[in-house]
């Protein structure tokens, strides 16, 4: 399911974020939340995301006067994909950010 709110799936008839119950099927073109990453990952996520033909939409976390005031290491970026290519984008998540992570596992 997806909630349209706050634009995550769920497997529940409630969204677990706004608890609102107008949760539906999602659809083509859908935006899904995909991860919340730090910078600068989220400039890394959005690159790989861009080299494998995958549209994204990025959101800072913090408002813009908040983040320049704590100053841009403080920011996280919410990663947005389109519903038909979020399972293409958690297997690029998945496999680049457990490389980044543990160099040495493969
Ligand atoms: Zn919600």
């Amino acid at each position: 399911m997806y909630c349209p709110h706050c634009r995550i799936l769920t497997v529940n008839v409630r969204c677990p974020v706004c608890l609102s119950r107008a949760v539906r099927e999602p659809e083509r073109g859908d935006w899904c939340f995909l991860a919340e990453k730090e910078k600068p990952w989220d400039g890394a996520l959005t690159e790989i995301l861009g080299q494998n033909g995958v549209p994204f939409l990025t959101e800072s976390v913090l408002g813009a006067g908040l983040s320049a005031r704590l100053g841009s290491s403080f920011e996280r970026v919410r990663v947005y994909v389109p519903w038909e290519r979020y399972e293409t984008a958690r297997e690029l998540e998945r496999g680049f950010f457990s490389n980044a992570y543990a160099p040495d596992s493969e």
